[in-house]
């Protein structure tokens, strides 16, 4: 566990936030939308947005080039 620091959310992502895919158009909606959330203080949609772009890291092909 890890201490959660109480304050305002700085630039930048807090680290316990899932990273969204690149080039993916659904982790950056998702990730659009955390960000809105977390403007708005809405922790539990936070916390909803970070649900689904973990989940959505799963089925993500490889890069392939
Ligand atoms: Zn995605």
């Amino acid at each position: 566990m890890s201490n959660t620091m109480s304050g305002p959310v700085h630039l930048g992502l807090p680290p316990e936030w899932p990273q969204p895919v690149r080039g993916c158009r659904v982790c950056a909606a998702l990730a659009k939308q955390r960000a809105e959330a977390a403007g708005a203080g809405d922790q539990s949609k936070v916390s909803d947005c970070n649900v689904e772009i973990s989940r959505h890291m799963e089925p993500h092909p490889r890069r392939r080039r």
